[in-house]
């Protein structure tokens, strides 16, 4: 619930931690319900979705636009990852975000940084697997993100699945202030999760791409049709994949537990289906809540 009417004053724009800490801490005290939203710019109707939610669920909402230099390995899109800041702002404010944090990367890793955050283990599947490294780094600036705001409330989106689920459990073993929430994946009219990186996306690729969603949506079909065999399932899905994104390769098909992300083998109420797949220069990650709550 919001405490108080929106005030009218237009978005703050900081690049300065110190200056963040002291304008989060100065609404905290003032006994006003705060949110952060972080994202890595570039913004989509995704983003803005999980701003709008925080929008209705406090008092001010902050974002932070960081394009996070440790979450990247070798050889991936550090470099080119797409950036248009003026654009963000303005879709920002339109939002009705109060705060925009745009740090340079030294004000996030001062110099002889060492400091790396690990939540043990589960990055041991999916993306973890393929991407060494990557959940540290996203785990220590989300952090560095969170310690300096204090939000009551920080917010992911559920189209990186791995990412909500490690962010959860490294705020509860840290016992940070906040409850990390995550919000349905938006998605193009034709099925495909928004992503930053779509607009790497061939047209034959973009024609392509909304067929990874479809074969996951195959997988649930499946369940309801009674399919209980793990391996059978996910090798029907993974040939669907095959035979309908022929440009891409698909890098994982895997069933997992939601909150652990163990791999399944038999079926519990409710387990995700999660596809990683390289497509031109995009890597498409997609997912699905599978579930016999129909008790067939
Ligand atoms: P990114 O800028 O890709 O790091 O994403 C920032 C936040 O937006 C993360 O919490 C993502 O999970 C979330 N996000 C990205 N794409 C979507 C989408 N299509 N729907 C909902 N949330 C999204």
């Amino acid at each position: 619930m919001r405490l108080s009417s929106r005030h009218e004053t237009s978005m703050e724009h900081l690049t300065d931690p110190t200056t963040l800490r002291e304008t989060a801490q100065a609404w905290r005290s003032q006994g006003l319900r705060t949110a952060l939203v972080p994202t890595m710019g570039f913004l989509h109707a995704g983003h803005l979705s999980l701003m709008k939610y925080a929008r209705s669920q406090a008092d001010r909402v902050m974002i932070s636009i960081f394009v996070n230099p440790t979450q990247f390995g070798p050889g991936e899109d550090l470099a080119n990852y797409p950036r248009d800041l003026e654009r963000d702002l303005r879709l920002a404010e339109e939002a009705g975000v109060d705060l925009v944090f745009t740090p340079e990367p030294e004000a996030m890793y001062p110099p002889g940084d060492r400091t790396r955050v690990e939540v043990v283990g589960m990055d041991a599947h999916l993306c973890g697997a393929r991407r060494p490294g990557h959940f540290k780094g996203v785990a220590t600036v989300v952090a560095k993100l969170l310690l300096l705001t204090l939000p009551h409330l920080a917010i992911f989106g559920e189209k990186d699945w791995q990412q909500l689920a490690i962010l959860k459990r490294m705020a509860l073993d840290l016992r940070l202030p906040t409850t990390i929430l995550g919000r349905p994946t938006v998605r193009e009219p034709d099925g495909l999760a928004m992503s930053s990186r779509n607009v790497y996306l061939t047209p034959i690729e973009r024609a392509q791409a909304p067929n990874v969603r479809a074969a996951l949506l195959r997988g649930q079909e499946l369940l309801d049709s009674g399919e209980r065999d793990v391996e059978r399932l996910l090798a029907l899905v993974r040939d669907d994949i095959l035979a309908n994104v022929p440009a891409g390769r698909l890098e994982y098909l895997e069933l997992v537990d939601p909150d652990d992300l163990e791999p399944v083998s038999e079926w519990p109420e409710q387990a995700l289906l999660a596809a990683a797949i390289q497509l031109g220069k995009a890597r498409l990650i997609d997912n699905l809540l599978l579930t016999t709550a129909g008790g067939r």
